[in-house]
């Protein structure tokens, strides 16, 4: 164990590094514990099938980084960082063959959406003016005097009514209905639930506004040029320590943990006042995922054109299929049709596999520690719209909820996203505080995405975590 510092930062991911570089920037020693090999968390790349196929082991898709107001303030690229836009973010194959886009113009988006064509500039286009100004209002916790109250309050609206009420209220036609749907999905939330439109509706505007961008060479660019950054600035990483316990930690001023309530719990939990520690037990997870990573000798012959342009690809059919199959998840049921996620990154970064071959990254959602094999539930919705997909795989790699979670202590029970993003947890995340990243320990700060504004790669929490902190601790430091 290194020296005293000024802070200690425990894990390694997306939240746990912006952390540490703003605490680094504000001129603080700072060592962060990571218990894997590898820095990153959420956002690392590995050879998991095939030697030559780089693989992103959690996230692909970068919307929310491109969005982040604070990675856009560090010189990520000067350290390797290469944002490369797929020709269209995202495609929502059906099953006449067709398939409904997000393209990152909106009049071409909702040409293509026919019928919806007008319902669909009138819902995006006067949020999509205003981006900027929402994003700042949702990357940081709810309870806060919004800068912008009458465009909050426009998006609030919209984004509290459940995605399926919504949907059906605005569109008239299947295209826009399912592209709707598919993006609500994100949420994790029954599609009949309050605020999953929030979901769709912000999704759609990343779209809009900065396509759908992945990282050359995979997530793990991210994550190393954030640590490089880091390093320059002094901070020190130091892989394989699991850290058990707070108090085998070395002296410092400030900790920040890039760590799930949960983990929180258990390295903590004993040293907690009962009343916090309760308010934390009673934080809910959300469902889990089971992930696969393909390796392909060629790319995946997909019915619709579109798809064959796409990076992301929302496979469920349409709305009402896609609702159902949530509502499955949300009930402990394993849906026989799952909705499931698609990322061929291959297709736009040569890269990611030998000349020639290509790889592919899916998840579906599935009830909280399910320890089931959805391989083949997978491989049937992407061989409805892509048949004689089976033939092109040259391997496999899956993941089950239990995987994921000897993978990254933050992914217990499979659930990516640090506890369920339901209207009371979006408000109270994890305790309900316009600084709910303090914790009655002295010194000690949540960062993870347990915290606002939550699961994605974007750094946010990390970010505004270690502003409090240094405002607490260092309060004559610029940060
Ligand atoms: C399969 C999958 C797909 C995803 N897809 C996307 C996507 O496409 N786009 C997107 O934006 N987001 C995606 N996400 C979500 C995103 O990865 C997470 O929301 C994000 O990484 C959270 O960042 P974090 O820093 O809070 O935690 P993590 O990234 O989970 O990092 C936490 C780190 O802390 C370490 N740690 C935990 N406990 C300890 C301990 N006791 N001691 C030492 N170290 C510890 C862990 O090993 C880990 O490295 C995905 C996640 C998964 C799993």
């Amino acid at each position: 164990m290194p020296d005293a510092c000024d802070a200690v930062v425990v894990g390694s991911g997306p939240n746990g590094l912006a952390a540490a570089i703003t605490l680094a920037r504000a001129g603080c020693s700072v060592v962060v514990y990571e218990a894997n090999a590898t820095i990153g968390g959420g956002a690392r790349s590995a050879e998991l099938t095939l030697p030559g196929f780089i693989h992103d082991v959690c996230s692909a898709v970068h919307p929310l980084a491109a969005a982040s107001p604070f990675f856009k303030t560090l010189p990520l690229e000067r350290f390797g960082l290469e944002w490369i836009e797929p020709e269209i973010p995202l495609a929502h194959p059906l099953d006449n063959g067709s398939a409904a886009c997000l393209y990152k113009d909106i009049d071409v988006t909702a040409e293509q959406l026919h019928e919806d064509a007008d319902a669909y500039r009138r819902l995006l286009k006067p949020l999509a003016r205003n981006w900027e100004k929402l994003s700042i209002e949702f990357l940081q916790p709810m309870l806060h005097w919004p800068r912008h109250p009458i465009t909050l309050a426009h998006f609030g609206i919209l984004g509290v009514c459940p995605a399926t009420l919504l949907a059906k209220f605005v569109f008239k036609g299947d295209r826009a209905r399912a592209l709707f749907a598919g993006n609500a999905a994100h949420s994790f939330l029954p599609l009949e639930t309050p605020l999953s439109s929030a979901f769709a509706l912000v999704l759609g505007l990343t779209g809009h506004a900065l396509g759908w961008p992945i990282p050359r060479g995979g997530s793990q660019q991210i994550s190393n040029a954030l640590a490089s950054y880091l390093r320059e600035l002094g901070g020190k990483i130091e892989v394989n320590h699991r850290i058990e316990n707070l108090r085998e930690l070395p002296k410092s001023r400030v900790i920040l943990l890039d760590v799930s309530v949960w983990e929180f719990l258990r390295i903590a939990g004993q040293e907690m006042p009962p009343g916090y520690r309760r308010k934390l037990e009673s934080f809910r997870h959300a469902p889990g995922i089971f992930k696969i990573d393909y390796a392909l000798n060629e790319p995946i012959p997909w019915k619709a054109d579109a798809c064959r342009r796409s990076g992301t690809i929302h496979l469920g059919g349409g709305i009402d299929e896609i609702a159902a199959a949530e509502r499955d998840v949300a009930r402990g049921k394993i849906p026989e049709r799952p909705f499931v996620l698609v990322a061929q990154q291959s297709l736009f970064d040569p890269t990611r596999a030998p000349q020639g071959r290509h790889t592919l990254w899916a998840y579906c959602h599935v009830p909280f520690g399910c320890s089931t094999d959805m391989s083949d539930q997978i491989e049937s919705q992407i061989e409805r719209f892509a048949p004689g997909f089976r033939d092109c795989v040259l391997a496999r790699h899956t993941m089950t909820a239990a995987d994921l979670a000897r993978s990254n202590p933050n992914l217990a029970g499979g659930d990516i996203s640090g506890g369920a993003a339901n209207l009371m947890q979006l408000l109270a995340r994890p305790i309900l505080s316009p600084t709910p990243y303090r914790t009655p320990l002295p010194g000690v700060y949540l960062c993870s995405a347990s915290t606002p504004p939550g699961g994605g790669v974007h750094g946010m929490c990390g970010y505004h975590a270690a502003c409090v902190a240094l405002g607490d601790r260092f309060p004559t430091r610029k940060h």
